[in-house]
């Protein structure tokens, strides 16, 4: 059993919402499946827009999910399993391994965001390992972040 109170999240938030409620930037807890053996798969999302009001822009999308890919690998090597785009063009899907504490996540996600900030390149932006190699902006991808994280104090207000 995963209490989802005790991980940092409201409950009545966890699951599928009323997109017309929903706040943004935030950060939810999507689902949460437990296996036989007792670990658990978390799907959080990492909502950057409100829904049908603005969206990201293809290429905004793919330097940010660069970063992400990069950044959770790095700080959360154990639990990180994926990170997809919304096809909505309003956020992110983060699929995590035995890690739902919203403190951490949260904590993993703003230390992600400051090192965009100081970056100087999208990472695995070469056509060795990107399917478009040529649709990045390390620009867009850094006013995204700053703007994410100047929402920080209420990425945990999803409605
Ligand atoms: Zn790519």
């Amino acid at each position: 059993m995963v209490n989802v109170e005790h991980l940092g999240w409201v409950p009545d938030t966890v699951g599928e919402l009323d997109h017309r409620l929903l706040k943004a930037p935030h950060v939810k807890l999507r689902s949460h499946t437990v296996g036989p053996t007792g670990d658990v798969v978390y799907a959080v999302d990492l909502r950057i827009n409100e829904p049908n009001k603005t969206f990201l822009s293809s290429t905004e999308m793919h330097s940010f999910e660069h970063f992400l890919l990069e950044g959770f690998q790095k700080y959360l090597p154990e639990n990180f399993i994926s990170i997809g785009l919304m096809g909505c063009q309003t956020g992110f899907y983060l699929i995590l391994f035995n890690e739902g504490d919203a403190e951490n996540i949260c904590g993993v996600y703003e230390k992600i965001l400051r090192d965009i900030l100081k970056a100087s390149e999208v990472p695995y932006a070469n056509i060795q390992q990107c399917g478009n190699y040529m649709n990045h902006s390390l620009e867009m991808a850094q006013n995204l972040a700053k703007r994410v994280l100047e929402a920080k104090p209420h990425w945990r207000q999803v409605i």
